[in-house]
């Protein structure tokens, strides 16, 4: 069981007044993640399309508030093709889905215009 399972697990049930606070907090975090394989390389941090990587106080660290899994950019992970570890993962139980990182990408990216037949994993 990882860290993070365990968290979960052992987290004692929301009382209705946490629920508004708890929802707020889940919709600023994302599916991927690094895990604690990192072996701080820093392949990644260079290859994500939003700046959203970078060196955190043990291993690397995405910003949740600018990933977009690369969806206006990539039809993959840009962070896990050049991970030697594969350790930039998604969290099965922290899904965002394609409209949320499109429009995530362009309120980043005001500058930049996206077609309707942008990039993303979720179209492949
Ligand atoms: Fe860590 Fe993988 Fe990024 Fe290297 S590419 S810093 S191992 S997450």
């Amino acid at each position: 069981m990882t860290p993070a399972t365990k968290r979960r697990v052992s987290k004692p049930p929301l009382e209705l007044g946490e629920l508004e606070h708890e929802s707020a907090h889940q919709e600023t975090r994302m599916a991927t993640h690094i895990t604690e394989e990192c072996i701080n390389c820093g392949a990644c941090e260079p290859e994500c399309p939003n700046e959203a990587i970078s060196e955190g106080d043990e291993i690397y660290v995405i910003d949740p508030k600018l990933c977009t899994e690369c969806v206006g950019f990539h039809d993959y992970e840009a962070c896990q093709a050049v991970c030697p570890v594969e350790c930039c993962l998604p969290d099965p139980e922290l899904r965002e889905d394609e409209s949320t990182l499109i429009a995530r990408a362009r309120e980043i990216h005001k500058d930049k215009s996206f077609s309707d037949d942008f990039p993303s994993r979720f179209k492949k």
